[in-house]
Parts: structure tokens; C-alpha cells; sequence
């Protein structure tokens, strides 16, 4: 547990201040309380102080994929880390499948995700979980938060949203602007409205293990981001969040492009009256001039690799050797690796690489 101390959040600072702090006000060990709870109902209040309740039995991580296709060499190497950081802990690992987006979704690619990962030697616990089989949680979830008055209907069209966005880069922060308005959950105009977290204007805080502080600004960083899309579609964030606290989850390792998905995850938690687990986001795959691989070199799945190298042992080491954790041309197995690592020095090595580039709101989804 070593590494683990290394960046506890001292609650104090920050752009915010000592206004208000998500998640530092509700550790882990909280009881189940926020400003929902009497609207909750209790099937839901049970479940998620089940989740809260196995946080304290031990590290249960989560590798949490979506089926749109392969996984790619990025992904890969954000799994294995993912991967070592429960397993030297001697903690759980789950496999969840995030394959909400059915459209988005390709067939076969699910079953080869499992392959892979059984190919490279990393082994998950119990079967891997569906999010298209929690819908009716999802679901159950929306409407007591809708009841709570913690969410607002949105007719903003995408296209009003791109016009007020920057010229070149995506609208990162909601303007608000259906806040006041008064609409019912049915089609409105003819069409049906998004529904948007309305968020308080305060620091959203977390556990980070990287050497960044976790915390983002509400208001200007993160945003009233849509929970249930117009198309009825339940969004990432929702579910994301509702899983990782009904599964108990305690350490969430991703990649740090989603920094500001974590800030909107956080956010949504407090409101549901529970603090965030703790979040490692580990540097994406850059290149020799610290730019992210290109769609191309990064989109390089396991037969690429495969064709490189051979077998699963050359592939970890090559996994290993771009963080720095063994030499080049390597070849060892992931338990291997996994018996030969100190947790100190698997952040430390990590984060080595001085990265200019602090992860940033700008990551982050409408
Ligand atoms: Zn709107």
C-alpha cells in the first residue's frame, strides 16, 4: 500500500478553497446520506450501501472497456496497470463490459476484449459484468434523481452547442442555459430533451494517486453534463458511476484523458450521498516528442503486436518497457511482473517521465 499514501488529498487549497468539497466530506466508511436520500428508494438506498459496505473488505478494481472494436495498445497497457496495481495489493480485479452505446457496438469484439486479455495472462474475477444488462437500474436510478429535482431537461440542439463552442476545439462546459426552464419530461417541441445533472458551483475533490491533485471546479471545469440523452440513451456517466459505487469499487485506474469524466462522475456521487474511490489516471501512450500516438500507431491491436513479437511474455515486456518498469526486449509474464514490482516503485516509475501536460478539464464531454 506503499505508493498509496503517496498523494492523499489534504482538503485544503485549491482553486476552491474550503467552500465545499465533494467526496472529502463523505469518506469511503460513510454511511450512505445526501440530499436525495429521502426520494431514494430503498432497493436502491440497499444497493448502494452494499457497495459502500464491500469498499471496506478489501481493493476491488475494474477494467472497464467498451465493445466497439479491438483493444488497442493504449488500452492495453492501461489494463495491465489496472491489473498490477490490484494484484500486487492482492485485490480483486472485475471485467466490465460498458456496451450501453448498442449501435456503437461491434459484433465479436466483446469476445475478443476476453481473448486478449487471456492471452496477455490478465485474469479478472467472476464473469464480466453487462451494463446493458443494468438498464432497469440505470433506469431506476434516473427517476429518483429527476424526483430529487438533482436534474433538468435540455432542448439545446446540438447544433446551438457547436455554434456557441470554441472555433476549433469541442464545447467542453454546458453554458447552462435551459437551467430556468420549465419542461416536462415528455416531447417537447416535438422532440424529447436531454436531462442534465444540474451541479452545485463548488470543488469537485478525489483520492488521486498520480502526482496531480484530484479536484476540478464544478461550474467551470466540468459543467451540468447530460445524464440521459435525448434519444433515451442512458450516459456514460450515469452508469459509470452507479456501477462503481453498487460494485464496491475502491481504485478506478484509467487513462488521464479522462480527468474531467472523473470530475463528473465524482459530482454525480455526492449527489447520490457517497464518496468517490480513489482514482490512479495514468499517463496515455505518448511518442518520443511526448505527443500522443497517432490514431494510427495507437490503434495497433494485439495481432500487430503479435506480429512484432510473438508470444504474451514479449508483449507485457513491451507493455512493461514503455513505462519503464523492465529493459527493452524483455519478455516476462504479467505475474511475473506483478511478483518482481513494489506498488512504490510502479508509481513512481510511472510518473518518472516529467509530463508537462497536467490533465486538464479540456478532455472532458459536454
Ligand atoms: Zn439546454
Amino acid at each position: 500500500m506503499l505508493g498509496l499514501a503517496m498523494n492523499e488529498p489534504t482538503h485544503s487549497g485549491g482553486p476552491a478553497g474550503d467552500r465545499f468539497f465533494y467526496g472529502a466530506q463523505l469518506g469511503a466508511d460513510q454511511p450512505l446520506r445526501g440530499a436525495i436520500q429521502a426520494g431514494m428508494p430503498r432497493h436502491l438506498q440497499e444497493l448502494f450501501q452494499a457497495g459502500l459496505t464491500r469498499r471496506q473488505q478489501g481493493y476491488r478494481g475494474r477494467f472497464a472497456p467498451s465493445p466497439t472494436g479491438d483493444l488497442h495498445r493504449g488500452n492495453l497497457r492501461t489494463a495491465l496497470l489496472s491489473w498490477l496495481h490490484a494484484r500486487i495489493q492482492g485485490g480483486e480485479w472485475l471485467l466490465r463490459l460498458d456496451d450501453l452505446d448498442q449501435p456503437r457496438n461491434r459484433p465479436g469484439a466483446a469476445a475478443r476484449i476476453q481473448a486478449d486479455l487471456q492471452w496477455l495472462g490478465l485474469d479478472w474475477d467472476g464473469p464480466p459484468l453487462l451494463q446493458s444488462r443494468r438498464r432497469g437500474l440505470y433506469a431506476s436510478v434516473l427517476s429518483s434523481l429527476r424526483r430529487g429535482g438533482s436534474l433538468y431537461p435540455c432542448a439545446c440542439s446540438r447544433r446551438l452547442l457547436a455554434d456557441i463552442s470554441a472555433p476549433h476545439g469541442a464545447l467542453t462546459v454546458y453554458p447552462g442555459f435551459c437551467r430556468q426552464k420549465t419542461l416536462g419530461w415528455g416531447p417537447s417541441q416535438g422532440r424529447l430533451p436531454s436531462w442534465r445533472l444540474r451541479l452545485p458551483d463548488a470543488a469537485i475533490r478525489w483520492p488521486e494517486v498520480s502526482p496531480w491533485p484530484g479536484c476540478l471546479e464544478g461550474a467551470t471545469e466540468v459543467g451540468d453534463v447530460v445524464l440521459r440523452r435525448a434519444d433515451g440513451l442512458v450516459a456514460y456517466h450515469l452508469a459509470t458511476a452507479v456501477d462503481e459505487l453498487s460494485l464496491g469499487i475502491t481504485t478506478v485506474v484509467r487513462g488521464d484523458d479522462l480527468w474531467a469524466s472523473t470530475g463528473a462522475q465524482v459530482a454525480l456521487m455526492a449527489v447520490l450521498g457517497a464518496g468517490p474511490p480513489r482514482y490512479w489516471h495514468v499517463p496515455l501512450w505518448r511518442d518520443p516528442q511526448g505527443q500522443r500516438l497517432s490514431k494510427r500507431a495507437a490503434a495497433e491491436g494485439l495481432e500487430g503486436l503479435r506480429q512484432g513479437g510473438g508470444d504474451g511474455a514479449a508483449v507485457i515486456g513491451l507493455l512493461a518497457a514503455s513505462l519503464g518498469l523492465v529493459p527493452g526486449g524483455s519478455r516476462l509474464s504479467a505475474r511475473e511482473l506483478c511478483q518482481q514490482l513494489q506498488m512504490s516503485d510502479l508509481i513512481a516509475t510511472v510518473h518518472a517521465e516529467p509530463t508537462p501536460i497536467q490533465p486538464g478539464p479540456k478532455a472532458g464531454e459536454a
